[in-house]
């Protein structure tokens, strides 16, 4: 079947400007747009041959292409090396409403696609940090609008088949006006009845009401990972509403709240902790209980160990998230000075003090040294 030229199509000369070439087009799509001739099928092929003329003419890679090899370009194979993709398929009504929605000639969602996908449904998850360290499997219970089984979501009852919408006669479509300051303008919308579609049941179902969707409770098994961190959002896909009308599923958007834990405190990987000690052990050294995200451990401290003497216990933090490295346990000391003490625990203590000498007191000896320095020997 021999193609039109597109020039011809769009009546006008071959050295005719982008600006001239979208007058034309636009003057054609006007006239025979499907929206204003119901039922004609001879003002759809018009509008489809303008649409592709213009799709070519439009653009000045395809433009050249088509002024060197016509139609040919087109075609399988295309012309020579690389040719040309071609066309995509079809001309979706979509592709002009650029174009036409300057007009108030547009089109809101594009006819078929009004079926909506379902959507997201947010939820928090609260997570300790001995989970966070190790990961979790958790069952998810939570309400959401769900696929109607009664009728596969078709929204139609069993056993009924679907007509036609007579509202918008099977285009999906409705034609809205809006008033404002400049008049009344028109904008093509889904249409209300159908939901877009074009299709109605002859039944609604009778559970759904026609929606296709119904609220359910679910449940969902979901895994989280070791290592994430506060605030962060895991996606769990067609897991959330959904769509009516047999639209897709939305997501489910699991957002992790890390609790506060009574011990530690999270930096990253690793977590801190305090460690009071007793005097006794912190002076002559010995095993000091300590906690882990794991459970007790025991660790043993050296002889004089100071107050704010850090230690480190590697791998016994938080992993990072998708690797192997895992943070660490960092034990700051905490020297308790015993109080409430008795006259007796006194004298005990005012004799060993007594028995200790600048040899036993290193830090205190060198910084009243610099003291001394600092002000002069006389101070
Ligand atoms: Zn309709
Ligand atoms: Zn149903």
């Amino acid at each position: 079947m021999a193609k039109k030229d597109y020039y011809e199509v769009l009546g006008v000369e071959k050295n005719a400007t982008e600006q001239e070439i979208k007058k034309a087009y636009r003057k054609l799509a006007m006239k025979y747009h499907p929206d204003r001739n119901k039922d004609n099928k001879e003002a759809e092929e018009k509008f489809k041959e303008a649409s592709e003329a213009y799709e070519v003419l439009s653009d000045a890679d395809k433009k050249a292409q088509y002024d060197q090899f016509g139609h040919s370009a087109f075609e399988n194979g295309g012309p020579g090396p690389g040719g040309f993709s071609g066309f995509s398929g079809g001309f979706g009504f979509d592709d002009i409403s650029d174009i036409l929605n300057g007009f108030g000639f547009g089109r809101a969602g594009g006819g078929q696609t009004a079926v909506r996908r379902g959507s997201d449904i947010r939820y928090t998850m609260d997570m300790t940090l001995e989970e966070i360290a190790a990961g979790v499997e958790k069952e998810l219970k939570y309400r959401r609008k769900g696929k109607c089984t009664t009728c596969s979501g078709s929204g139609a009852e069993p056993g009924h088949k679907m007509n036609t919408c007579d509202k918008c006669n099977g285009s999906g479509q409705m034609r809205v006006q809006i008033r404002t300051i400049f008049g009344i303008s028109t904008s093509i919308e889904p249409c209300d009845k159908c939901h877009g579609t074009g299709k109605i049941p002859e039944k609604e179902c009778h559970v759904c009401h026609g929606s296709g969707v119904v609220r359910e409770t679910t449940t969902k098994k979901v895994r989280i990972p070791a290592g994430v961190m506060n605030g962060m959002e895991l996606n769990v896909p067609q897991a959330g509403d959904a769509g009516e009308n047999n639209g897709e599923y939305g997501n489910l958007r699991i957002r992790i709240m890390e609790k506060k834990h009574p011990i530690f405190t999270r930096h990253d990987t690793d977590i801190h902790c305090e460690v009071p000690v007793e005097l006794t052990t912190a002076i002559m050294g010995g095993e000091v209980e300590i906690p882990t995200l794991e459970g007790k451990t025991k660790i043993k401290i050296p002889e004089g160990t100071q107050s704010g003497k850090v230690f480190r216990l590697k791998d016994r933090g938080i992993p990072r998230l998708h690797s192997n490295y895992k943070g660490s346990e960092i034990l700051e000391i905490k020297v308790e000075i015993p109080t409430g003490l008795t006259n007796k625990q006194k004298d005990l203590l005012k004799k060993f003090g007594d028995s200790l000498s600048d040899k036993n007191y290193k830090n205190s000896k060198s910084f009243f040294e610099k003291v001394k320095k600092f002000f002069g020997a006389d101070a």
